[in-house]
C-alpha cells in the first residue's frame, strides 16, 4: 500500500512516522521545506488537560502521553521538557502598583502572578521545528520518502469516486491513499474534493536568546495596551535557551507560497514593546527571530481528521488551530490506524469527522 502525504508540517511528519512504522510505503510531498510554516514557528507548549470538557480532550491526553514517550523511542533532541505554567497580568504604566516586586525573580516589577495553571506533571514544551524534523527523520528511517514539490491536484481513478494519486509539478505520483495535511493551505484542496474550509489566522512572534537566564516557567499574562485593548501574551522558555513570545492574531490574506509569510512590522513593534515590560531578559539585542505564522482554523474550531466524503482513498488531517504541536502525535497514530486497519483504536476520531461541517463548492474554488 502506498500513501502520499501532502505537506511536511508537524501533522504530515507524525502521520508519516506512524504509517511507516506499520510498514506502509509513504511519500511526503512538501512544497518548501519540512516545518516551513507554523510547525517551525510555533511556541511548542503542551498541556495534558487544558482541553478537558471539549471534544479535544482524549486527543490531547493521548498526544501528551506520546510526547513523553517519543524521546525514548526515536533519535534526535527536540528539547522536550516538563515545565510550570502561570497566569497573571502586567500592571499598567500609570498604576502606582507598577513598582510592586514581581513574584518570579526574572520578571520586571509590576508583573503579577495570579495562579499556577500547570505543573511539571501536566505541562511541557518541545522545540516545534526540531520535533517535526525528528519525526520526519524517524519516518525516513522506516522508509518514508520526502520529495520537494508543489501538489497542484489529485488524480481520480476511472470510476471517478476514488483517488489514485496526486499531481506534483506537472507529473503524477500514484497512490492507494492520499492525506491532505497542508495546514491552512488545505483550503486549496477544497478545489479538488469535497472538503470543509480551513482558514489561516496570522500571529506574530519574537524569539529571544535567553540562554539559562530564564527558568522553565510558561506565562500567560494579560496586558493592557495604551489603546485600552487587553491582550494575552504567551511566554515559552525552551530547553535550547530560546524564549518564544506571541500575542494577538489578525486575518491577513494567506500568501499562496508558504515561504512568503511575513510578519506585519506594526505587530512586531507592539509585541516587542510588551515583551520589554515583562523582563530585562527581553532586550532588543537578544532577539533572534521576528516572524509570523498562520495557524489552521476550521468553522467550529476543531480539526478535520478522517476520510474525505465522496472521495474513496482520500483523508484529511488539518485545522489543528492553537494545539497542532500538542495534538500531532495522536492525530498521526489514529489516522494511520484508520488508513491501514479501517478503524481507530487509540483515539476516537468521530468528533473530527469532516462530514460534520458544510463543504465548500469545489467549482467555486476552481474558478478562483
Ligand atoms: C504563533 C503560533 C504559536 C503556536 N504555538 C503553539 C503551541 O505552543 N502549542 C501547540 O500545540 N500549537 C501551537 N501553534 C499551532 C501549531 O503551530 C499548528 O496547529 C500546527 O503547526 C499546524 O501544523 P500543520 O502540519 O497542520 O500545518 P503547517 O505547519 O502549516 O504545515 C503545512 C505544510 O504544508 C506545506 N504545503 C502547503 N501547500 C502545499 C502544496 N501545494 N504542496 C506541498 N506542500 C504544501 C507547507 O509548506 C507546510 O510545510 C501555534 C501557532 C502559531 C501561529
Amino acid at each position: 500500500m502506498r500513501v502520499v502525504i501532502c505537506g511536511g508540517g508537524v501533522i504530515g511528519a507524525c502521520t508519516a512516522y506512524f504509517l511507516s512504522r506499520r510498514g506502509i510505503d509513504v511519500i511526503v510531498v512538501e512544497r518548501t521545506e519540512v516545518a516551513a510554516a507554523a510547525s517551525g514557528k510555533a511556541g511548542g507548549f503542551l498541556a495534558l488537560d487544558w482541553c478537558a470538557g471539549s471534544p479535544l480532550d482524549a486527543l490531547a491526553r493521548r498526544s501528551f502521553a506520546l510526547h513523553a514517550a517519543l524521546p525514548g523511542e526515536i533519535a534526535g533532541n527536540w528539547g522536550y521538557r516538563r515545565m510550570t505554567a502561570y497566569s497573571g497580568y502586567v500592571v499598567a504604566e500609570r498604576d502606582a502598583r507598577r513598582h510592586v516586586r514581581a513574584d518570579l525573580d526574572w520578571l520586571c516589577d509590576g508583573v503579577i502572578i495570579a495562579s499556577r495553571l500547570g505543573t511539571t506533571a501536566t505541562t511541557a514544551i518541545v522545540h516545534p521545528r526540531a520535533f517535526t524534523t525528528a519525526m520526519m527523520n524517524a519516518a525516513q528511517g522506516h522508509g518514508t520518502e520526502l520529495r520537494l514539490g508543489r501538489i497542484t491536484g489529485i488524480v481520480r481513478r476511472a470510476d471517478g469516486s476514488s483517488v489514485g494519486g496526486v499531481e506534483v509539478d506537472g507529473g503524477v505520483i500514484e497512490a492507494d491513499a492520499v492525506v491532505v495535511a497542508m495546514g491552512p493551505w488545505s483550503l486549496v484542496a477544497a478545489g479538488w474534493m469535497v472538503l470543509p474550509a480551513v482558514f489561516g489566522r496570522r500571529s506574530p512572534s519574537l524569539v529571544y536568546d535567553t540562554g539559562k537566564d530564564v527558568p522553565a516557567d510558561a506565562l500567560f499574562l494579560e496586558y493592557q495596551e495604551d489603546s485600552g485593548a487587553v491582550v494575552t501574551v504567551e511566554v515559552f522558555p525552551r530547553a535550547d535557551g530560546s524564549t518564544h513570545i506571541t500575542a494577538f492574531s489578525d486575518e491577513a490574506p494567506l500568501p499562496l507560497d508558504p515561504a512568503a509569510v511575513t510578519p506585519d512590522s506594526g505587530a512586531i513593534d507592539r509585541l516587542q514593546a510588551i515583551s520589554e515590560r515583562l523582563s530585562p531578559m527581553f532586550r532588543a539585542d537578544r532577539i533572534i527571530a521576528r516572524q509570523a505564522c498562520f495557524r489552521p482554523v476550521t468553522q467550529d474550531g476543531l480539526p478535520l481528521i478522517g476520510k474525505v466524503p465522496r472521495s474513496e482513498g482520500a483523508y484529511v488531517a488539518s485545522g489543528h488551530n492553537v494545539w497542532g504541536i500538542l495534538n500531532a502525535p495522536a492525530t498521526g497514530e489514529a489516522l494511520a490506524e484508520l488508513i491501514v486497519d479501517g478503524v481507530t483504536r487509540s483515539t476516537d476520531l468521530a468528533p473530527f469527522d469532516p462530514i460534520r461541517l458544510r463543504s465548500l463548492d469545489p467549482s467555486l474554488l476552481r474558478s478562483g
